[in-house]
């Protein structure tokens, strides 16, 4: 029996005899497309060939592309463990050619390996051909529906015509497309899933899972243009695309593809840490929940390795959706506790031979499978209480549906995807409303947008219509001259016209110094400018092989066609300092952490460098001032840069540092530090693929210092530092605040922190007191008051007590009153007391019984306040005056004395 490796070495080796060139698969994480969240077919990769932007060095490659379903136009999350042939992540086979063979190979040379070298039983295959759509005018495939029955043994009734959803390929609303033709297999009657469906038939395309899809043949010979026309594209494309896991299935002879050895290893590991058995039925919680978790560890550890942690947008949501799902089943298996984070050894065996990548990651990737898992494994068991909440409000609804706010409150604040919340719901036999989820969601996203800049990658248009910019003079000038070739506006590019003044565009050019942001290097800011007008270049930006200088016209008009100079602003010598101290800080550190320090990604701008790498714990205080040393010493001895352009074949050899995962082209650009010729490449101490700009010696580095380390996400850690101009202006503001306080305090800048400790030591005494003498005061002011009360005239229950009090403030004074209310019951009471302004005060409260029998504090205050020449009032509770004669305050307090009596009497 074939294994899985043998299966997909035999492959290869199969189109590698028929001249095919092995190409390795580009990274599941596409940088630099942003259109594609994922690669989820071989042919991303060969995407620029179709369009005709550049030509390749072979007219037939083979290859086993790493790809991924889970969002965009290929979604197949919801089928995985439901059935046993939609993964999540697969390996997608395939051969291609570039204008060379057509059709009659395509279909010849798969018939051959299936059944010839693979022994596939030719009666349990069928074929299927584009049928032809006449509202669209696509003619039928007759040139494949012929060869099939010509070149293979395969009978005319088992070749079958589909129609577009089945048999047509499109790249996008434009661009190359074509029919094309696929193999199914009969895996016989029992595999049928779908027996108690009403009216279901086993067939090819008929959903059930007794027919199942092997391969598909694409070929491309039209081009759709914007107008929706067909013409004929020029060149003749074979795309094929065959699923290994379903293809190890048959030759394994088993009825699902997870009980292969592609899979099988993961369940065993899955069964020994859960202590549950998988029995492989579908329909079955266990295993379906075995099969899933099986599933997304597959996916996790290919796209983390690639480059995409978990996070909350884009392609890190899509990865910490599907680890929350894993874990969500985990539940159905009674795991409580990290441990999807164990099965990245038992991946690594079964695939890392074919992907080394993973191999050398395997590390970092459980670390940041187990940080999420126990991340979100606080957060579950709390969200799975709300969502048991909503579900029962749900059930009680006529529609049986989950409103869109609960499932949006589920995941802004419990982090449950939405399609973790439906499949939940789905259990319970409930739905969800998406669309007001949808609305909701894009309410968050639009204020997300409303706070950014209006990005390039917004612009819509087809990229083929973007020119080629010769942009080599980046690396050469500051300055050159050039003419416009168009520009971009949010309708899409423009080749004829005028840029007015005022508006803004992006610039396109013949050809440009101007760097645009690639490697993590900020893209060139500048001008452009001619006799008609002036141009401020803000960013620039590289789409396909097109500079696009984003900006603004500030002063008068172009016209395309208008001859320009080119400039770019001074910053760009910053910029290269920094970008030359990225590379000796990754040398630093490897020499320091070791080699677990691998690029994570970049910035490297004008202002700033900023450089993630991989690292398991934080560097310790010693080991970040032995780096910044290392590369401080470096700086000293002023080495030249080299730069050279060599095969990339020939770089890894010289192991030159690439980004992890980054597709290099064929030539690559490797940055030596340390010497002085392309001859000497290979003695230089750091080597790196890089396409950035760079110092000429370091020495014009002038200087660095790492300003903050911070860890980004679980494994990752982040290092901001600075250079040259960026960091004399860094010191001289610090120098600024120091200079301010040796002033403010009165010593040389040396007994600066002396002095500040000996301050802080003061304060924290001086504190102390004060609390204690307060505390004294406030029960010093009790007694005083007691006092008053013990000693004062009572008319019936109600007592009359008038005073001063040693105290300062009317803050203790309101104290001493609320004190006396509640121990004497009923009262009338007047205080007099100097503030710390030496300001006579008199403060008068009133018990509720007494106000009921018409005294009221405001009332006395009244009339009492002449007294020291002040005014007041207040609230029948509580009242106050100031006045400025201190020496009445006794006279005032008699009087208030007199007053209560008489209103007291009056009121008996
Ligand atoms: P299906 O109709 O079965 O979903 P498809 O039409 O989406 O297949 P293609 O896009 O033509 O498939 O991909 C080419 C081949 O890749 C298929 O013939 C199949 O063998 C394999 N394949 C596609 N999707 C998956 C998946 N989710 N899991 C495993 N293999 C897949
Ligand atoms: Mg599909």
């Amino acid at each position: 029996m074939l294994s899985a490796k043998q299966i997909r070495d035999g492959f290869i080796d199969f189109f590698k005899d028929k001249g095919h060139e092995f190409v390795p698969s580009s990274p599941i994480v596409l940088i630099g497309d942003e259109t594609l969240l994922f690669a989820n077919a071989g042919m991303n990769q060969f995407k620029d060939i179709f369009l005709g932007l550049v030509s390749p060095d072979y007219t037939r490659a083979v290859n086993s592309q790493k790809c991924l379903r889970v969002s965009g136009k290929h979604n197949d999350l919801e089928e995985v463990g439901k059935d046993t042939y939609h993964h999540t992540f697969f390996e997608m086979l395939g051969n291609w050619s570039f204008d060379d063979y057509f059709k009659r190979e395509a279909i010849e040379w798969a018939w051959e390996l299936l059944t010839g070298v693979w022994g596939i039983e030719p009666g349990r295959l069928w074929a299927t051909v584009f049928a032809g759509d006449k509202a669209d005018n696509l003619p039928r495939d007759d040139e494949a529906a012929k060869l099939w029955t010509k070149v293979t043994s395969i009978p005319a009734d088992r070749v079958l015509a589909f129609g577009k959803k089945d048999n047509f390929w499109e790249m996008g609303d434009t661009g190359p497309c074509g029919p094309c033709s696929e193999i199914h297999i009969d895996l016989g009657p029992d595999m049928c899933d779908k027996k108690k469906v009403p009216g279901h038939k086993c067939g090819v395309n008929s959903g059930c899972g007794r027919f199942i899809e092997l391969w598909n043949l694409v070929f491309i010979q039209y081009n759709r243009t914007d107008k929706g026309e067909l013409l004929d594209l020029g060149a003749k494309y074979v795309d094929t695309g065959a699923g290994l896991e379903r293809i190890a299935a048959v030759l394994q002879n088993k009825k699902s593809n997870y009980d292969t050895d592609l899979f099988m290893p993961i369940i065993n590991r899955i069964a020994e840490i859960t202590g549950h058995k998988y029995t492989a039925r579908i329909n079955n919680d266990t295993d379906n929940a075995f099969r899933v978790i099986t599933d997304h560890i597959r996916s996790l550890v290919f796209a983390i390795t690639d480059g995409a942690t978990p996070s909350n947008e884009g392609r890190g949501y899509v990865i910490r959706r599907i680890l929350r799902r894993a874990s969500r089943f985990g539940r159905k298996l009674e795991m409580h506790e990290p441990f999807i984070y164990k099965l990245v050894p038992v991946v690594v065996d079964c695939l890392g031979d074919a992907f080394g990548e993973i191999k050398e990651r395997a590390d970092f990737v459980s670390t940041v499978i187990e940080s999420e898992e126990a991340g979100f494994g606080r957060t579950l068991d709390r969200g799975i209480e709300i969502f048991t909440e909503a579900a029962e409000r749900a059930a009680k609804t006529p529609e049986r549906t989950m409103s869109g706010d609960d499932a949006f409150q589920l995941y802004d604040t419990y982090g449950f995807p939405l399609d973790l919340t439906e499949l939940m719901a789905e259990e319970r036999g409930l739905k969800v409303d998406t669309s007001k989820f949808n609305e909701l969601m894009e309410g968050q996203r639009e204020r997300a947008r409303a706070a950014q800049k209006f990005p390039i990658s917004d612009f819509r248009f087809p990229i083929s219509d973007l020119p080629v910019t010769e942009d080599v003079h980046k690396y050469k000038t500051e300055s050159c001259d050039s003419r416009i070739a168009g520009f971009v506006d949010s309708d899409g590019f423009k080749k004829t016209g005028q840029i007015k003044s005022g508006s803004e565009v992006g610039v396109v050019l013949d050809k440009t110094c101007f760097y645009a942001e690639a490697g993590g290097q900020a893209g060139d800011c500048g001008t452009i400018e001619s006799e008609g007008g002036k141009f401020i270049v803000e960013d620039t930006a590289k789409i396909a092989n097109c500079v696009i200088h984003q900006g603004r016209m500030t002063e008068g008009t172009f016209e395309v066609g208008d001859r320009v100079k080119a400039t770019v602003s001074k910053d760009r010598d910053a910029t290269k300092k920094n970008h030359t101290a990225t590379h000796l800080l990754q040398w630093a550190l490897q020499q320091v952490l070791g080699k677990s320090v691998a690029q994570q990604g970049s910035y490297v701008g004008p202002d700033y460098l900023r450089f993630d790498f991989t690292h398991p714990k934080a560097p310790t205080a010693e080991q970040l001032k032995d780096v910044e040393n290392k590369v401080r010493e470096k700086i000293t001895e002023d080495s030249p840069v080299t730069c050279v352009v060599m095969p990339k074949d020939k770089a890894q050899k010289l192991g030159a540092m690439a980004l992890f995962g980054e597709k290099y082209e064929k030539d690559v650009r490797v940055i030596g530090i340390g010497v002085g010729s392309e001859g000497q490449i290979t003695e230089a101490f750091s080597k790196e693929f890089c396409g950035g700009t760079h110092v000429d010696r370091i020495g014009s580095i002038g200087g660095f210092k790492i300003i903050k380390e911070e860890s980004i996400s679980a494994g990752v850690r982040r290092i901001t530092a600075l250079t040259g101009d960026g960091l004399t202006k860094y010191l001289e503001e610090r120098n600024n605040i120091v200079d301010e306080l040796s002033v403010m305090l009165k010593v040389p800048f040396e007994a600066l922190v002396g002095r500040v400790v000996q301050l802080l030591e003061d304060n924290k005494k001086l504190t102390k007191q004060l609390k204690s003498a307060v505390r004294q005061a406030g029960s010093d002011t009790m007694a005083e008051a007691k006092q008053l009360l013990e000693r004062c005239e009572k008319i019936g229950d109600s007592h009359i007590i008038t005073g001063r009090l040693s105290i300062t403030s009317v803050e203790q004074g309101r104290e001493a009153i609320d004190m006396l209310k509640k121990k004497a019951k009923s009262a009338a009471i007047v205080l007099g007391f100097k503030d710390d302004e030496n300001k006579a005060t008199l403060l008068a409260g009133m018990t509720d019984d007494l106000i009921k029998k018409g005294l009221k504090a405001g009332d006395i205050v009244k009339v009492i306040a002449p007294i020291i020449d002040g005014g007041g009032g207040g609230r029948p509770q509580m009242a106050q005056a100031g006045g400025k004669k201190t020496e009445k305050i006794d006279e005032a307090l008699a009087k208030a004395t007199k007053v209560i009596k008489e209103k007291l009497a009056d009121a008996q």
